[in-house]
């Protein structure tokens, strides 16, 4: 009886075990490709916009940023079209902004020279007083330390460079990263592109061969070269060729201004114009262009500013709702 009574305990847990485990292995990237309806706080919100009547909040995303970082504010709905003002108050920039059913969605950073602490941000809808909507939402910045290292290049790697070739090649990064479809290509959370550490974080400072200090606009994730390296998400090949400081680089254009941006590649596997899914080969881990040993320079950029890429990576989020209206 008792021993009837463990033995079905034992299946039972087994069960629970084996049946979590599926949830999760099937979580991501097992389950065949469908549009997923709720995935993120952000596409909650946007669902819940459109689906009720619920009074108009201003909220953010992720809600612990930290100087660097960015962070999307929510204000909505708001049943009426009326000149809306949104004021930050913290340090930071409006990077894009867009609207789905009656919400605002406002993708920012934060300056890297913020302050730690608590700010107000505020909506307000109307141009007259009273106003019709007045929102209010304490952001708090988090504390974070920017490491300052110095390391020296050897002549070697800049050789026969030119201050007109390397213009050239800023410019066709710039091309490649305003070149954008004006909806999300991706419907699923963003995957690493390389299993691998990241030995040098985004914003670090670092100051090469007594250069004025400069920061690290994306992170780098060290690797044996030949490792492969896999899109993070579908999207359209951008750029696909190689540049004097980057070396074999590609550029991923994911919709509505998000690229992902590969640098240093052994091998590149893609072609300019070509259509990528979530998880494609791009390439290999290599070490060409400013580069001493092999790593992967990876970068998120939305228009022209670099974000902090492991905001997206490590935080499940989709950044932007679905059905949006720009
Ligand atoms: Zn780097």
């Amino acid at each position: 009886m008792r021993r009837g009574f463990f033995k079905s305990l034992i299946f039972i847990s087994v069960s629970v075990i084996v049946l979590t485990a599926s949830l999760y292995l099937f979580k991501d990237g097992v389950m065949p490709d469908k549009p997923v309806q709720v995935q993120s706080p952000i596409m909650i919100s946007a669902y819940q916009s459109r689906n009720s009547s619920r009074k108009p909040v201003l909220i953010h995303y992720p809600i612990d940023p930290a100087p660097g970082d960015f962070l999307i504010l929510e204000a909505g709905p708001f049943p009426v079209q009326e000149p809306y003002q949104l004021d930050l108050g913290f340090p930071g920039d409006v990077l894009e902004v867009y609207k789905a059913g009656q919400s605002f969605y406002f993708l920012t950073s934060v300056c890297f020279d913020a302050e730690p602490g608590d700010y107000l941000a505020s909506f307000m809808v109307g141009d007259e007083e009273p106003k019709i909507f007045n929102l209010a939402q304490t952001v708090r910045i988090a504390e974070k330390e920017f490491p300052l290292s110095r390391f020296s290049m050897p002549a070697g790697v800049t050789e026969g460079w030119t201050a007109a070739r390397l213009a050239e090649d800023r410019e066709k990064v710039r091309i490649a990263r305003e070149e954008t479809e004006p909806y999300p290509l991706w419907n699923r959370p963003f995957l690493w592109p390389l299993d691998a550490r990241v030995s040098s974080q985004f914003g670090a400072v670092r100051i090469i061969n007594e250069n004025p200090p400069r920061r690290h606009m994306g992170i780098d994730l060290a690797a044996d070269e030949g490792e492969p390296i896999i899109a993070i998400n579908c999207g359209t090949v951008r750029l696909a060729e190689f540049l004097l400081s980057g070396g074999y680089t590609v550029i991923i254009d994911h919709g509505v201004n998000l690229s992902s941006t590969y640098m240093h590649l052994h091998e590149i596997n893609v072609e300019p114009g070509q259509r990528v899914s979530r998880g494609d080969l791009v390439g290999t881990v290599g070490m060409t262009g400013y580069a001493t040993g092999p790593h992967l320079h990876f970068e998120v950029n939305l228009g022209q500013a670099a974000v902090n890429p492991e905001v997206i990576l490590s935080r499940d989020m989709l950044l932007i709702p679905s059905g949006y209206i720009r």
